[in-house]
């Protein structure tokens, strides 16, 4: 792809969240004339949550099992042709100084996510991109010369390309909604099933508001039909609807995936302790002082909270009763509880809380390598719109921003589309 082989374009950006950001100002780098529609009265509002703040804006692990979606032939692509640090060094040179923390988590070394926008949106103006914020699109066509977009105030724009950067349902107070999925269903694309993903999870237990607010570093595990899925390790946080923390947003994504069949979690308390040493550490708290009330056993070992709710689970209700008074099959009991901690589930969180979308425009119908729409030549897709999600950890700004690129290039100068009775040419 070369910056010289074509005449000047016009490129229509719709939404000017991360991944429309970039689209942009790589369709003017190659060239192209370049107008963004943003329906909110800012650009990049989203962008300003992400990370708590701080942006976690890419993951150095970006491999394609941190992707999600019903095929994977897209993901590969966009990892093979624009690997993570291609995308690293993209912002480096737009001035970002990446700080790589656990995991191959990515901010910016400021810690201010501001920055990422300032100098999006810097870079956005210094190229002339035209940007205009309060219009929503509500429609678009395809007509002799390209494309006719319309907004809800009822403006038109002409075009040659469209990319399409609406995102996802997910951060609803952001201004995330649907409006893309209807665009793309609108012109005969496949719309999968949209659940929230990267969200908390709510569960069925009496002892909610006992450990709310209680963190604990553990492990869960979603269970489907009496199958483990996923197990995640990492800080749990109880809370007074079910369960929260990293590991627990990750794993939401499966509680949707089987809305027919049985879903429990399992908390696992001591994740690297075996049965047996859960076991042998529990006989021996018991037995060490056999005077000492029950509830006190499990002190130095568990939260406070934690230790009347687990000996509850257990059996063992009377906690004011010297230790050796409990049976050793309650204590045996406790010792699974402590290993594998079953909680039905009863959904997850809803779209305000999620980070991202699961499910999405279906990705068999896009080209790999421009990422094109192969049902309307001349319309690109970018980002969370797509049926693809990742994990938490700077993963879905990584697809963001790759997509973003990839697409604003070959919007602005990929080929003509010679089989296109629409094409401008
Ligand atoms: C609270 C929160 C924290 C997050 N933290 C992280 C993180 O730290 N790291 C990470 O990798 N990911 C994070 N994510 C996920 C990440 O922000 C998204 O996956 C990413 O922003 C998706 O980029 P996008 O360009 O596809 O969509 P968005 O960034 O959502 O942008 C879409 C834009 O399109 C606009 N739009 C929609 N419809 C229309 C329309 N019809 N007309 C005009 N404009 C329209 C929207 O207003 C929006 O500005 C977080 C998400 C949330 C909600």
């Amino acid at each position: 792809m070369t910056q010289n082989n074509y005449e000047q374009r016009k490129v229509l950006v719709i939404g000017g969240g991360a991944s429309g950001m970039v689209a942009a100002i790589e369709a003017a780098r190659y060239g192209a004339r370049v107008v963004l529609l943003e329906k909110e009265n800012r650009v990049g509002k989203k962008l300003l949550a992400t990370g708590n703040g701080r942006c976690n804006f890419l993951n150095l692990q970006a491999e394609d099992r941190h992707f999600h979606g019903q095929h994977k032939d897209v993901i590969q692509s966009v990892l093979y042709h624009m690997p993570v640090q291609e995308v690293k060094l993209y912002f480096e040179l737009l001035g970002i100084t990446p700080k790589v923390e656990e995991d191959g988590k990515v901010y910016p070394y400021s810690d201010q996510g501001s920055n990422v926008l300032d100098l999006l949106r810097y870079e956005m103006d210094h190229l002339g991109v035209e940007v205009n914020t309060g219009e929503k699109v509500v429609s678009f066509d395809k007509k002799h010369k390209g494309w006719i977009v319309k907004t809800a105030a009822g403006k038109e724009h002409e075009t040659h390309r469209v990319v399409l950067a609406t995102g996802g349902k997910a951060g609803s107070q952001f201004g995330a909604d649907d409006s893309g999925y209807a665009l793309a269903a609108g012109l005969g694309h496949t719309i999968t099933p949209l659940h929230p993903a990267l969200v908390q999870i709510k569960l069925a237990a009496h002892w909610l508001k006992t450990l709310k607010g209680v963190k604990w570093q553990g492990a869960a595990s979603v269970v489907i039909d009496g199958t483990v899925v996923r197990q995640e390790a990492g800080e749990l946080l109880f809370t007074d609807y079910g369960i929260s923390g990293p590991p627990v947003l990750q794993l939401s994504r499966q509680v949707h995936e089987y809305p027919e069949k049985s879903c429990e979690l399992l908390i696992h308390l001591l994740p690297h302790w075996t049965t047996e040493s859960i076991y042998e550490q529990l006989m021996t708290r018991f037995h060490l002082d056999p005077d000492k009330p029950v509830e006190l056993c499990l002190v130095g070992l568990f939260h406070k909270r934690l230790i009347s709710v687990v000996l509850k689970e257990a059996g063992i209700t009377e906690l004011m009763q010297p230790a050796h008074q409990v049976p050793v099959k309650s204590i045996s009991r406790l010792a699974d509880i402590c290993r594998e901690w079953k909680v039905p589930v009863t959904g997850t969180l809803s779209w305000n809380q999620a980070q991202v979308t699961a499910g999405g425009i279906e990705t068999s119908e896009i080209d790999s390598i421009t990422l094109m729409s192969k049902c309307c030549p001349g319309l690109y897709l970018t980002g969370e719109v797509m049926d693809v999600d990742g994990d938490c950890g700077g993963f879905n700004l990584y697809w963001a921003w790759a997509t973003g690129i990839i697409a604003g290039r070959h919007a602005a100068a990929g080929k003509e589309l010679s089989n296109d009775p629409h094409s401008i040419h």
